[in-house]
């Protein structure tokens, strides 16, 4: 078992959290590679920005 995951996986582990919720085991991993790598951190704000910024536009989209 790999300790912590490499930048290509944590972003592939990012993407999925957005689509389901991911198991403990694999949160686990994310959080401990987010801990230590700055530029995973930043990219998991980005997506975290766009969703709220997706949610926004079809809250705009559903409010016309
Ligand atoms: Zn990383």
């Amino acid at each position: 078992m790999l300790f912590f995951y490499s930048c290509k996986q944590a972003h592939q582990k990012l993407s999925e959290s957005l689509d389901h919720e991911l198991g403990l085991a694999e949160r686990t991993h994310l959080k401990l590679h987010l801990s230590v790598c700055r530029s995973c951190t930043n990219f998991r704000g980005q997506m975290q920005n766009l969703r709220a910024a997706m949610k926004k536009l079809d809250q705009d989209e559903r409010e016309k």
